[in-house]
């Protein structure tokens, strides 16, 4: 959840980053337009996680994530 100074994790509550700090903390941010073909039609919606809320949700999933080591960082 984005609020005017922070990022804040939905599923947890913690401050994942403030606006004013250069913090680089990594998290997932998930931003979903509904359309015709769902019961949300017209909806959007969005969502901040924390890294570890993320591998908690990610360890449900019966089929693993992808995951790929990537050599090239920028
Ligand atoms: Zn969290």
């Amino acid at each position: 959840m984005k609020t005017e100074e922070k990022i804040i994790c939905n599923c947890c509550k913690k401050v994942i980053q403030y606006e004013d700090y250069h913090s680089r903390t990594e998290y997932l941010h998930v931003e979903k337009e509904w359309g015709y073909f769902s019961n949300k039609d017209g909806e959007k919606q969005e969502f901040d996680l924390c890294e570890s809320c993320y591998d908690t949700l990610v360890r449900k999933f019966r089929i693993p994530v992808d995951s790929q080591e990537i050599t090239e960082l920028l």
